[in-house]
């Protein structure tokens, strides 16, 4: 399938289609060796960018290297990953026209202090590229944190 790697509004760089992709098609594998989730934080902790992905119970971690990295998050996306056999595809989840830039939604989680702000422009747009169940696990995080700054006074 052809796809080209260039300059993207959403981030730095992006991937595009050259050819037309049907609903439902794989469109490209998110290939990198493996490596277990600590070995990656390790390698990884002063890095701001990372192109993990977690496989299965997350304890393996893929270190993205190849065409698949480059897609970047929408919160309104035209593809989604599916894992077959232990393996991450990118997949269509609509027809795409030649020249789009393919997406997905990283659905991020265990973020650390990085808001990882989106940018991807779509009306639907959550603004983070975190999970809507890691945003609502950050808001507690935060209020509990007001609480302790700002305790309440009991009667
Ligand atoms: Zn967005």
């Amino acid at each position: 399938m052809g796809l080209i790697i260039r300059s993207s509004s959403i981030h730095a760089a992006g991937c595009y289609t050259t050819a037309a992709i049907h609903k439902g098609a794989r469109v490209v594998e998110y290939t990198g060796p493996r490596i277990s989730k600590e070995l990656a934080d390790e390698k990884y902790q002063d890095s701001p960018t990372t192109y993990l992905f977690g496989v299965g119970d997350g304890e393996q971690v893929i270190d993205g290297h190849g065409t698949a990295m480059f897609i970047n998050h929408s919160c309104h996306p035209n593809c989604e990953t599916d894992e077959f056999d232990g393996r991450i595809w990118i997949c269509a989840t609509r027809d795409i026209a030649p020249g789009e830039e393919l997406t997905y939604d990283y659905h991020l989680y265990d973020g650390d202090e990085d808001e990882a702000r989106c940018n991807c422009g779509a009306a639907s747009c959550r603004g983070t590229m975190y999970a809507p169940e890691e945003i609502k696990r950050r808001q507690r995080l935060a209020r509990k944190e007001e609480r302790k700054k700002h305790p309440r006074k009991h009667k």
